[in-house]
């Protein structure tokens, strides 16, 4: 069987899942739906490879040989097959662009479904499919030039396309209640994208009460009815936002966005905005008084010196 009609078979299967209601299945619907994206990649893949070796780019490892005629050509070596990294980055220098912040957002989505799934989590399984289909549809239509209906078939296109209204209309009525709240710093705002129930991972959350002031701030989950307060979920939207941006700025050398608060502990004290945006905590120090650089907030402990000042001026009260 060709590997569009085994990507096509699995989007469908993973569909029939979805649509059979018993919560058992939905980590399997999910499952399939994922294995069917990767599939249709690796049809890419295929068209792309050379005439003569229609499977090389799948290939995890690909070598160049000599051949018959002294011509350097390339061949797959064992039989692995290509892993996502290695998609994307096949995609990358052959000019296939998919939108892979929404292929990993989905990913991490599904690893977080089998470690936390329960049955009153119907909402972030829809959220999975509704995402997945957004992606299943363009790349059929765009790189493998095939109508999406007409090849998943009335049905399954169908229910891909209730799944994603009825999602997107949840997901827009949410945002207008959390949009309607002064979250009072840029990057707290900006954070808001990562934010998710803390019981179900749905990213279905409600501001009920826009009256609210930063940073207690009432939070409903749709999907699954729990109750909390942004102040519990602050240090991980953080997190999840700035995490990645000072993972770079540290391998180049640089400095992280964000640290541990002086005062309250968590990793919420951020340098542009000079606070703390849990506990508005400002830095009480912020000039060596002995050589005035900049002190960071690590260095509050030495209560207006800078690590090497107060090393030296230990030293002096020592002898
Ligand atoms: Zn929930
Ligand atoms: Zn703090
Ligand atoms: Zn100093």
């Amino acid at each position: 069987m060709s590997i569009i009609q085994n990507a096509i078979d699995s989007i469908q299967i993973g569909i029939e899942d979805y649509e059979d209601g018993d919560d058992r299945r939905s980590v399997s619907a999910v499952r399939n739906i994922s294995a069917g994206i990767l599939l249709l990649y690796k049809e890419k893949l295929c068209q792309l490879s050379p005439p003569d070796n229609k499977e090389l780019l799948i290939k995890q490892n690909i070598r160049p040989v000599k051949n018959d005629n002294g011509d350097i050509i390339f061949e797959g070596k064992g039989h692995k097959t290509v892993d996502v990294q290695s998609i994307k980055e096949r995609f990358k220098s052959l000019n296939v662009a998919v939108d892979w912040k929404r292929f990993d957002e989905i990913n991490k989505l599904r690893n977080d479904l089998e470690h936390y799934y329960t049955a009153e989590s119907p909402d972030a399984v829809r959220e999975i499919v509704a995402k997945s289909f957004l992606l299943i549809r363009d790349f059929l239509s765009e790189y493998l030039e095939k109508d999406p209906q007409e090849i998943l078939g009335d049905e399954a296109w169908a229910i891909l396309l209730e799944v994603s209204e009825v999602y997107s209309a949840e997901e827009k009525s949410c945002k207008k209640s959390i949009d309607a709240i002064d979250w009072k710093y840029d990057s707290v705002k900006n954070s808001l994208e990562y934010l998710r129930c803390s019981q179900c991972h749905s990213s279905l959350i409600q501001a009920p009460d826009n009256e609210d002031s930063y940073p207690t701030i009432n939070l409903h989950c749709k999907s699954c009815n729990f109750d909390f307060s942004f102040i519990d979920v602050v240090e991980q939207c953080i997190d999840d936002s700035l995490s990645g941006e000072a993972h770079m700025a540290i391998k180049d050398g640089g400095e992280s966005p964000y640290d541990t608060c002086f005062e309250c502990d968590q990793s919420t004290f951020i340098h542009s905005e000079g606070c703390c945006v849990a506990c508005d905590y400002q830095m009480e120090y912020t000039h060596c008084e002995m050589c005035e650089e900049p002190l960071s907030i690590e260095e509050q402990y030495n209560e207006g010196k800078c690590s090497y000042c107060q090393y030296r001026w230990e030293k002096i009260m020592a002898e």
